[in-house]
């Protein structure tokens, strides 16, 4: 992971938009190409989770103007096919993903000073005028992925929420459940820090190495078992623990990434259970992007307590390591 100056981007399609961007941060899925979980080629910008403000547009875009500022969705649509005429847009024709490497179509991505946005009027969303660009950058990611997550779990009010895995994506989980109108939302990580961040957003937190979490959904149900669980960390046993913690009829809602991991299920119990098992793919941020601003501009979904690390652009390589290590919950970067 390096910083090297590159061209500028420029307007090449008329529904292309060039914004420069304030601010930039560091996802769980960015690590997934320091890890070879996800290919990336020698010298690809990275990143997808930005806010900035148009600098220029192509005449195409109708909805946006040099100057007004904006957020990025992390994956570019095309927004007439289909796909996108249904509001699934993840499953677009042409679907890609900003600083996605080769699997993302190879667009330069936004831990840049400017990225370039197909599809503007598809893949931008103006920021409301009084709300700043930290609490607006990760509408275009992980927090409208965690709303999207907690949608597609169907959470009825008063329902018993498990959410395996604290990081950025668990974070938001917790606060859209509780939005939603869970009763109880519990929090299962083994890192302590990040625990302690969904308890301060309204979550039991279950440290699976001081209990186990089957056991504590168990006591809080009646012996039944959480209505709903969240798998957001992206694998096997995480997978497992999600299926673990759920009751009969429950529902496994599962958004954490996965490429070549495999399980080994018995389809007799998932069946028996009567399980309800829902892969959230992608997450189409432009059907839920602009509920997901709404709660934060209400001041219910507050992403603040997430971001631990601030550092200038050139400093990247450092928020990359203070990721990985788990001693930043969140990176942002100012170019
Ligand atoms: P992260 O890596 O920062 O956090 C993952 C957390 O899971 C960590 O706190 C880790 O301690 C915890 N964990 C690991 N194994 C666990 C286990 N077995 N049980 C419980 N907790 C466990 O990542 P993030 O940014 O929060 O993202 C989470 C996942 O969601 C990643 O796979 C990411 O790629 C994915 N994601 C998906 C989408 C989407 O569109 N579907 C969007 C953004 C992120
Ligand atoms: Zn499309």
């Amino acid at each position: 992971m390096r910083v090297a100056d590159v061209p500028d981007p420029v307007v090449r399609e008329p529904g292309d938009a060039v914004v420069r961007v304030t601010r930039a941060a560091i996802c769980g899925s960015d690590l997934h190409y320091l890890h070879g979980k996800t290919p990336i080629e020698p010298g690809d910008v990275i990143g997808h989770e930005a806010v900035g403000f148009v600098e220029s547009a192509g005449p195409g875009v109708t909805r946006f103007s040099p100057g007004d500022r904006v957020i990025v969705s992390f994956d570019l649509a095309c927004g007439a096919c289909w796909f996108c005429s249904k509001g699934q847009t993840a499953l677009c024709d042409d679907v890609r993903v900003l600083g996605g490497g080769p699997f993302g179509g190879s667009v330069p991505g936004a831990q840049a000073e400017r990225v370039l946005v197909p599809a503007a009027d598809v893949n931008l969303l103006l920021v409301p005028g009084g709300l700043d660009d930290e609490r607006a950058l990760f509408v275009g990611d992980v927090l409208t992925t965690g709303y999207y997550a907690a949608s597609l779990a169907g959470i009825a009010p008063g329902d018993v929420v498990a959410v395996v895995g604290a990081g950025p994506v668990g974070f938001f989980c917790v606060q859209a459940a509780r939005v939603m109108g869970a009763g109880k939302v519990f929090s299962i990580d083994p890192d302590r820090p990040r625990l302690a961040l969904a308890a301060m957003v309204g979550a039991e937190p279950v440290d699976p190495a001081d209990r186990h979490p089957e056991s504590v959904l168990a006591e809080a149900t009646g012996g039944r078992g959480a209505d709903v669980a969240i798998e957001a960390v992206g694998s096997t046993p995480a997978f497992e623990r999600a299926v673990g913690v759920v009751r009969r009829g429950g529902t496994v809602a599962v958004v954490g990434v996965y490429a070549g991991e495999t399980a080994q299920i018995q389809l007799g119990v998932y069946w028996a259970r009567a399980l309800t098992l829902r892969f959230a793919g992608l997450c189409p941020i432009h059907a839920w992007w602009e509920r997901a601003l709404a709660e934060v501009e209400a001041g219910r979904i507050d992403p603040m307590p997430l971001i631990s690390h601030r550092l200038p652009l050139e400093e990247a390589p450092l928020g990359y390591e203070l990721f990985e290590r788990r001693e930043a919950t969140k990176v942002v970067l100012l170019p």
